[in-house]
């Protein structure tokens, strides 16, 4: 199915580790309590749906058509009756007799596990799963799936373009886009779909085997969420925890990959990108070129200088695309086609104006130092760095050393202002703005001809705006004002 890579050796039989989570059942009196085959038969269930976003609205679309009898759950209800489909009911909480009586909560991502809810359902024997768990029981097609702290959007966009320039009949949702329940209940013949899975979603995986798991990367993230790094990592790995086939695509260059490899993989075949030149299977970088290696033969698939987009993080991204759409079956030519014609997503390293002689480059999806490392790097010449916005509890403090080196000056504004003025002691030029359109200002006030202005916060939006998005807007109209 997948004949690019030569199979490897399985790796030697180990005994999985307890997932994370695990769908739970109540035992029957007088059998012994193994864990239930997952749900597929959902006619005459009690299903709470918890959390009436986009993917509970899709999640519960499918269990209305298959049958079950459906409870919205959002604290949000009585605004939001007036959407509401027939036969569902939605209210602000769930009691503790309708919970009693609930075989399956679905539970989307904006709903935290420690929710009193979900813990008294997980004690009490009840599952909880994802929506994209929901979804995968009724789908067939190989479902190609792609994790990570930064760049998930951007491959699963890339890789889906380019696998829907060779086959017809190509899913691209999840966590980005369209729920992955709408591809169940729109009946198309999928020959694959590429799905983008966040930490949340993978908490609640209970069965989901993807042919290809891919991690991109894991750096701190959502420490508003997870009290601990180590939890939120633990809900990437996830996405390895139900494969006993297929491939695990990890990156090389990151330090969770030994992890992954030797704790967290059942039977999945690892695979690497951004590998050193070794001479093993893989994708990498070599002299300016993308390559592949299989069975001890590289191959080149395209010139880096030709790829749409750029950035070192994108040459990494390039070689994650490449590597899911070879391990796909997709003709290497068709690949490197399609990694040459890609143009980025907006709101990522998207250029929004030059102004005096000055760029300014809208990267309002990093919302976390990780990502602003990344963007730092890859900014040649003077850089003026605009940071701020809510703070998610990461490490601020590894923005030191690349802010150092190369920003002639901050701009710090909104929530988090005064936490990056303290992270940032000691640089020659720290300036405080109350909100993002001031900070443009100021940086128009300073920068000089042939310098960027970077929009690259490090933070979530939240102070501000109601989403990375209309902050990335708000950023533009405000540099299109300075004109
Ligand atoms: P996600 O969907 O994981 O949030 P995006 O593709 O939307 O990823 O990119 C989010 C942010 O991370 C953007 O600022 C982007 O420039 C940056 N980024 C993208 N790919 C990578 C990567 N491989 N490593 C680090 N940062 C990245």
């Amino acid at each position: 199915m997948l004949p690019f890579f030569k199979k490897k050796q399985q790796p030697p039989e180990t005994t999985p580790a307890a997932p994370v989570t695990a769908e739970a059942s109540a035992p029957v009196a007088g059998t012994s309590p193994a864990p239930a085959p997952p749900m597929t038969d959902f006619a005459g269930r009690k299903v709470v749906v918890f959390g009436w976003g986009g993917s509970g609205r899709s999640a519960t679309r499918l269990l209305a058509r298959e049958g079950a009898t459906v409870t919205a759950i959002d604290n949000r209800a009585e605004s939001l009756q007036a959407d509401l489909a027939d036969g569902v009911t939605l209210l602000p909480q769930l009691d503790d007799a309708a919970l009693a009586e609930t075989d399956l909560i679905v539970q989307s991502p904006g709903v935290p596990r420690e929710h009193p809810t979900l813990v008294a359902a997980l004690a009490q024997g009840i599952p909880v799963i994802a929506e994209v768990e929901l979804a995968s029981r009724f789908l067939s097609a190989p479902i190609l799936a792609v994790t990570g702290t930064n760049g998930k959007s951007t491959v699963v966009t890339w890789a889906g373009q380019i696998l829907s320039s060779w086959k017809d009949h190509v899913f691209v949702g999840g966590n980005l886009g369209t729920p992955l329940s709408e591809a169940v209940l729109s009946d198309t013949p999928w020959d694959l779909l590429v799905v983008e899975l966040s930490s949340f979603q993978l908490e609640g995986l209970t069965s989901l085997a993807p042919q290809i798991g891919v991690l991109l990367n894991a750096s701190p993230d959502h420490l508003d969420r997870y009290s601990k790094v180590g939890d939120y990592y633990k809900a990437k790995f996830q996405l390895f925890a139900h494969m006993s086939t297929g491939y695990a695509l990890l990156n090389a260059a990151d330090e969770t990959t030994p992890l992954v490899l030797e704790h967290y993989l059942h039977g999945a075949v690892p695979l690497t990108f951004n590998r050193p030149a070794d001479g093993s299977d893989g994708v990498r970088m070599e002299e300016g070129i993308l390559t592949v290696t299989t069975g001890g033969n590289t191959h080149p698939i395209v010139p880096v200088a030709e790829l749409g987009i750029h950035g070192a993080h994108n040459i990494e991204n390039a070689q994650a695309t490449a590597a899911i759409c070879l391990l796909a079956g997709c003709p290497l030519p068709v690949v490197a086609e399609g990694l040459r014609n890609f143009s980025g997503l907006p709101h990522r390293m998207q250029t929004v104006g030059k102004v005096n002689g000055v760029t300014y480059i809208d990267d309002s999806k990093a919302t976390n130092p990780g990502a602003v490392v990344k963007a730092v790097e890859g900014i040649d010449g003077p850089l003026t760095l605009l940071l701020g916005g809510r703070d998610k509890g990461g490490d601020l403090f590894t923005l030191r050393e690349p802010v150092f080196l190369k920003a002639e000056r901050v701009v710090v504004f909104g929530e988090s202002a005064g936490r990056f003025r303290m992270v940032l002691q000691g640089h020659p030029q720290v300036i405080e703005a109350e909100t993002l359109a001031e900070a443009v200002t100021v940086a128009h006030t300073h920068a000089e001809p042939g310098e960027t202005v970077l929009l690259s916060p490090a933070c979530a939006s939240f102070d501000e705006f109601s989403g990375f998005a209309a902050r990335g807007l708000a950023f533009a109209k405000a540099v299109e004002a300075l004109t």
